[in-house]
């Protein structure tokens, strides 16, 4: 017998209505280039976000075509997502600190008709602009005032290209399953692949994101995405605090700028603030520098890489703030894993929640998860067996773009997340490294990352990264690759003597080597491809 309820379709523009209707007067605030403090209203951004619609209409879009953002996180960039997905054509964004060859191929493999810019663009898409020679006009997201001279085909400001709009638009009844975003992985290897979400995915991401153990959002907070727009949605913000009715900072170019991070948090009382570690870096030391408190911050929710134990600490002690470590991809929209405690912890005593919080978390509902061995085998959930993560759920990526077959959901319905992981007796999880990236030694696992996180618990370490060294006896053996901290002078012993006995001694580091700068991919990660490079041929000793 099938039930009796209501098939109203899960779309995007829902949560415009919603937070229209029962929010109207909650705050945007933004830093943009022409703007340095713009603040107003839900009311406000819908009206202009139906205006955009009409705009994107006029244009003769047809359902499913894209159109491409280059943009910091602003509130123009907020009303295209809405304007883009609520009308049935998709946002594609774009990360501008991809290589233009990157960034080329990119928009033409998703055959984007218009691209809409930050003015701090144009140059470099005026530099590939006869390599996508089918984009027909750029919008730059700024006033005619602010407009730069180009020499782009059809470019108009944006306030220009909204202004004669009717503020009327009826959002279409569009089917669920309907693409929304367009997002393509980094690609440390081969093209990029486009992971294409669906107004059903976006919706349930949503829903399960304002749940108390995952962003825990509601009216009453007011949330800083310091994540890109550019990179996996900002982590699912525009829609999950939409749909909460929360107020929103958006950064703009202020990015990774800590002083200006600081004001911002300070100044609209942020409750939230969302980053990968390398942001909260810049924070931290500014704060450190001025000898001042982070006031408003209740807590962060930070990943796309693992959150090191001293940071988690800085924030708790210094700035009673609390860290909650997230785990995801940009193939599951992104969100996974969160790390929040379960009933009885609170009675641990505060060392014992940090050796908690490192961890990447417990599966959030929606997403299952489990580690299997090199034959596909299920492995425990006992903390300590290793193996590749596989997760299934609604917003999981279930096929690449235009890429069908190519490996979505391979495993039995299953995707393989190319991260090694252990789970624990609670369910929680832990990532040892990235397939590619895990050290084979003597036949058993080394993690790459734990030797990272333990390394930078050293005060004079700013950052490291441990690569597999070809070993004749053992395959491979780690060397650790450190960037000092500025004016600090710990030799290779200091530090070996130091990280004997915080880590199991066959994982001890082979060597230790000093450099200026360890390359990062154009999401902050630490690029390991390019190290390995580096150190080809590297000789350990002996
Ligand atoms: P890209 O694939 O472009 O590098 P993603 O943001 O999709 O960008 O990267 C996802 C990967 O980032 C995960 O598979 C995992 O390896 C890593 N990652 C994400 N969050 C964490 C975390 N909290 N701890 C450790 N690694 C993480």
């Amino acid at each position: 017998m099938q039930g009796l309820m209501m098939d109203t379709p899960l779309l995007i523009s829902s949560i415009l209505r919603h937070a229209d209707r029962n929010f109207p007067e909650r705050e945007i605030v933004s830093v943009t280039i022409d703007n340095p403090d713009h603040r107003y209203t839900y009311r406000d951004c819908f009206r202009r976000t139906r205006q955009l619609a009409n705009a994107f209409v006029k244009l003769g879009l047809k359902q499913g075509d894209r159109v491409a953002t280059i943009a910091w996180n602003d509130y123009r960039h907020l009303e295209t997502y809405y304007a883009l997905g609520g009308s049935g054509f998709v946002c594609h964004t774009i990360n501008p600190r991809l290589f233009p060859d990157q960034i080329t191929f990119m928009i033409n493999h998703a055959e984007d008709r218009w691209v809409l810019t930050d003015p701090a663009f144009v140059p470099l898409l005026e530099s590939i602009v006869d390599a996508t020679p089918n984009v027909e006009g750029y919008v730059v997201l700024t006033d005619d005032a602010h407009m730069p001279a180009t020499t782009l085909p059809n470019a108009i400001s944006y306030e220009s290209f909204i202004a004669n709009e009717s503020s009327d638009f009826e959002w279409p009844n569009l089917d669920e399953n309907a693409a929304v975003g367009l997002c393509y992985t980094s690609g440390t290897t081969g093209d990029p692949k486009g992971v294409l979400y669906s107004n059903r995915s976006s919706v349930l991401h949503a829903y399960a994101g304002v749940a108390p153990d995952v962003l825990n959002l509601s009216n009453k907070d007011c949330v800083l995405p310091v994540v890109p727009l550019f990179h996996v949605n900002a982590w699912g913000t525009p829609y999950a605090a939409l749909l909460a009715g929360s107020k929103l900072v958006f950064p703009g170019p202020k990015m990774g700028d800590g002083e200006a991070l600081f004001h911002l948090l300070e100044n609209e009382t942020v409750t939230l603030a969302l980053g990968v570690p390398t942001i909260w870096m810049a924070l931290l030391q500014y704060a450190k520098s001025v000898g001042k408190k982070l006031e408003s911050l209740d807590r962060t929710i930070i990943g796309g890489a693992a959150v090191p134990e001293t940071m988690i600490r800085e924030f708790f002690e210094e700035h009673d703030v609390v860290v909650r470590q997230g785990w995801g991809m940009t193939e599951m929209s992104p969100l996974g894993t969160a790390n929040s405690p379960k009933a009885g912890m609170e009675k641990l005593s505060q060392e014992e929640k940090f050796k908690i919080q490192v961890k990447q978390g417990r599966a959030i509902f929606g997403v299952e998860m489990k580690i299997v061995d090199d034959d596909g085998n299920e492995l425990p959930w006992d903390g300590k067996a290793f193996g590749a993560l596989r997760v299934r759920g609604p917003w999981i990526c279930s096929d690449y773009y235009k890429l069908a077959g190519s490996g979505g959901a391979h495993y039995d319905g299953w995707f393989d997340t190319g991260d090694v992981a252990t789970i624990d007796e609670q369910g929680y999880m832990t990532i040892t490294d990235r397939t590619k990236d895990v050290i084979k030694s003597g036949g058993e696992w080394i993690s790459s990352i734990e030797i990272e996180n333990t390394a930078v618990g050293h005060p004079s370490v700013a950052e490291a990264a441990v690569i597999g060294i070809a070993h004749p006896k053992w395959t491979e053996r780690p060397l650790l690759i450190v960037v000092r901290v500025e004016d600090q002078q710990v030799t290779t012993e200091e530090l070996l003597a130091w990280l004997q006995g915080k880590l199991a001694k066959w994982w001890m580091p082979e060597d230790v080597v000093f450099v200026d700068e360890i390359p990062h991919t154009a999401t902050g990660k630490i690029k390991k491809t390019e190290l390995r490079k580096q150190f080809v041929g590297y000789r350990l000793p002996t």
